[in-house]
């Protein structure tokens, strides 16, 4: 496990600066409660001195730099990031407590992956195209303001700060105050890949502080914020008095529909452990609500039991762990204040529950529990919990089964199982999210992320995640 790691200065315009004010905030490792790093909690005036910087970089030429530049510089970051993967696999699983091996495949196995990809994808997206007697021109947005969340702390970065500067953007991130480190981390890659001064900024502290800051700035052009819908309100608001830009990546309640005639012994288990509890819980596209044939309920009760009691919890340096604890305290107490209202409101308690994980009573351990006999008006079913905790949830009809999974503010991502992948992709196409999987389709990099509804607006990822970063101009010429 990696030493504790004090950061104490800001990435502006191309230097280490120390922050215009003097307090630190602790991260703590959630797997030991022990404190792994601090880093400066920054101001609203950290955050002048870095807009400064990236309008700068960004008028005074990142903005006019060719495609081919950009590739070279996003290749070379790419380069620089690999180099230090499983350093950052292991930085990652001691902030944020996800177990090593899926903390080096996942947490810093994606942002590898994504950063080097889009070398590929700037030549997929239509820099300019003619469309009569107009050139239209795809011109980077300018200045991009991202904010971003704790549970995939380096992949939600990277969601962002590759395509903003692919596309010919600067950067100022405000990374997440609970797992910032890995933000350092980068901040140094970028400074070793030699992109020039200002192109990227970091600063860290608080939302409310350093984000709103970010989001109310007049020279800001976009704000990409990944979090809660909660901040995100927050941030649209905040952000309209200057009429910029704004892309929100939120919450998620997603629906897995079993239909009747799925393969239950192949699509429960794993719908449990990686559908549901994957990363504790923590992903927004998690798959908490499994709507299931009445008269098939018993039997997927049973298979979602035996999963979940056979999920090995432990702390994130613990060989065979398959989820590690919640990211801290305020989350832990978050999730098991579900799990108690889940038992007030009515829901049978099938597996896990309140109580901590036998023998973890050190770190932020949640069971992996399972509700059944969940209803829709049920608190457990229509609030994101961030946790791993499942509700089963009978149906009796087909178009039943549909209103309830669309019974809900969000339209994340959603999953559907049946007996053959045309059936399936039917109802698929009945949902309204922004990513479904069928029959246990896998989650693609390349493919557009985003949510319908409450859970966003805008798309990451793909080509699509780059040209979100731009604006269209339609120059028009003479006949
Ligand atoms: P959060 O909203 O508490 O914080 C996210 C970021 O916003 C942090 O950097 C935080 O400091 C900042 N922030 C908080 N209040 C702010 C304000 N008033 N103004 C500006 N910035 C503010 O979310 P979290 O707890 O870090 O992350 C969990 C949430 O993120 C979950 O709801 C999850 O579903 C969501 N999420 C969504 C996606 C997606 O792509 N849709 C991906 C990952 C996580």
């Amino acid at each position: 496990m990696t030493d504790v790691r004090t950061q104490d200065k800001l990435y502006i315009d191309g230097a280490w600066v120390p922050s215009t004010g003097s307090d630190m905030i602790e991260v703590i490792n959630p797997s030991t409660e022990k404190v792994c790093g601090s880093v400066p909690e920054g101001t609203a005036e950290d955050v002048d001195r870095a807009v400064a910087a990236a309008r700068r970089a960004f008028d005074g030429g990142w903005g006019q730099t060719t495609v081919e530049e950009r590739r070279k510089a996003v290749a070379r970051l790419a380069e620089a990031l690999e180099a230090r993967s499983s350093e950052l696999g292991d930085l990652l699983a001691t902030e944020m407590g996800m177990p090593s091996l899926y903390a080096n495949l996942i947490q810093a196995g994606l942002p590898v992956a994504n950063t080097k990809a889009h070398v590929e994808l700037m030549d997929q997206v239509a820099w300019e195209e003619t469309v009569g007697n107009s050139l239209v021109v795809r011109d980077p947005v300018g200045v991009v303001g991202a904010i971003t969340p704790w549970n995939y702390p380096l992949h939600q970065i990277m969601c962002k700060v590759a395509p903003a500067l692919a596309a010919g953007c600067t950067v100022v991130l405000k990374p997440s105050e609970v797992a910032p480190l890995n933000a350092f981390v980068l901040a140094e890659a970028i400074d070793e890949a030699g992109f020039p001064a200002g192109v990227f900024n970091l600063v860290t502290g608080f939302g409310p502080v350093v984000g709103e800051a970010i989001a109310a700035h007049p020279d800001v052009d976009m704000v990409s914020f990944t979090g809660s819908t909660r901040a995100g309100k927050r941030v649209a608001e905040v952000a309209s008095a200057t009429v910029k830009k704004v892309h929100l990546e939120l919450g998620g309640k997603s629906a897995n529909v079993i239909l009747d005639d799925a393969d239950l012994e192949a699509c429960v288990p794993p719908g449990v452990t990686f559908g549901c509890y994957l990363n504790s819980g923590q992903t927004c596209t998690a798959l908490t609500r499994m709507i299931v044939p009445r008269a098939l309920q018993d039997q997927v009760v049973e298979l979602a039991r035996q999963a979940a009691e056979s999920t090995a919890v432990g702390p994130a340096d613990q060989e065979g762990a398959q989820i590690g604890p919640l990211v801290s305290a305020a989350q832990r107490d978050r999730v098991r204040s579900y799990i108690q209202t889940g038992i007030d409101e009515g829901a049978v308690l099938v597996a896990g529950g309140v109580e901590a994980p036998e023998g973890l009573d050190t770190g932020y351990f949640v069971q992996p529990t399972v509700f059944a006999e969940v209803t829709p008006d049920m608190t457990i079913a229509r609030e994101e919990i961030f946790g791993p905790v499942l509700s089963i949830m009978p149906y009796d009809t087909e178009e039943e089964a549909l209103a309830i999974a669309e019974d809900t503010d969000y339209g994340l991502a959603g999953g559907v199982q049946a007996g053959s992948v045309e059936r399936a992709m039917a109802f698929a196409r009945r949902m309204r999210a922004g990513q479904v999987d069928v029959n246990g389709g896998a989650f693609n990099l390349l493919a557009p992320f985003g949510g319908f509804k409450q859970s966003g607006t805008g798309r990451e990822k793909g080509r699509w995640g780059i040209e979100e970063f731009t604006e269209l101009k339609s120059i028009q010429l003479p006949g």
